[in-house]
């Protein structure tokens, strides 16, 4: 198999440096891009497997620059935003982005989001994918066409709303998904800003799936931001 191709955007040299240097040492091909403008053209032309997309550039927002992506592809975006850009994180998921990295970050978190990313990628190409009727992970298993949920073979009795969130978080498997983008799709726009009952849902959720609703193993909270289902081994 080819060595994934990574695009990193990024205008601050030293910041661009650390990772490719980690990329290089790691078996990742890359590609470098120190503006927006740069940024979209490598990516039509190159078609890389990931995008790692530093939010401040110095020409266009970083959240345009996935806009204008996502007008054409689905490739994986992976933003970095410093701490005080909360917002502007979240806003860029809402935009398309598919997970996220906090400057300064460790060469073993940029390699472990890489490989979050990698690993949602394999999955959406296998068939289960492709047929989309049945999600398995772990010992969860969803049959979106019955409208039901297992845990190791047992039927799980969620509410309607608990068994909305499992298929919008299973459906995005690997993808953090914001309080914005869960409570819109669940109540809609007039109730979006409904993070408070989005929490007890997600709490009730997580008692009937999760062995340790504490140390959870299949959804995964970002405080402030949103949840994120993984795929668990
Ligand atoms: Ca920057």
């Amino acid at each position: 198999m080819n060595k994934p191709l990574i695009l990193v955007v990024e205008d601050d040299a030293a910041i661009r440096n650390l990772i490719t240097t980690t990329l290089r040492a790691n078996e990742y091909r890359h590609l470098v891009a120190p503006t927006g403008e740069t940024a979209l053209l490598e990516a039509a032309s190159h078609n890389p497997d990931i995008v790692l997309l530093d939010l401040g550039l110095p020409d266009l927002d970083g959240v345009e620059v996935i806009r204008r992506i996502r007008s054409w592809s689905n490739m994986p975006i992976i933003v970095i935003s410093a701490r005080s850009e909360d917002s502007d994180k979240i806003e860029a998921l809402d935009a398309g982005a598919d997970d996220y990295l906090v400057k300064p970050f460790s060469v073993e978190e940029l390699l472990a989001r890489l490989r979050v990313t990698q690993r949602r990628l394999a999955y959406m190409s296998t068939e289960t994918m492709a047929a989309n009727s049945v999600f398995v992970n772990g010992s969860l298993r969803v049959d979106y066409a019955g409208g039901c949920a297992y845990l190791d073979g047992e039927e799980i009795h969620l509410t309607p709303i608990e068994y909305k969130l499992l298929c919008l978080l299973s459906r995005n498997v690997g993808k953090v998904l914001t309080h914005t983008f869960l409570t819109q799709s669940i109540w809609g726009r007039s109730w979006s800003n409904d993070v408070a009952s989005l929490r007890v849902f997600m709490a009730t959720l997580r008692k009937k799936l999760e062995a340790k609703p504490d140390s959870p193993q299949y959804i995964q909270t970002h405080i402030g931001v949103g949840y994120r289902m993984l795929k668990v081994e």
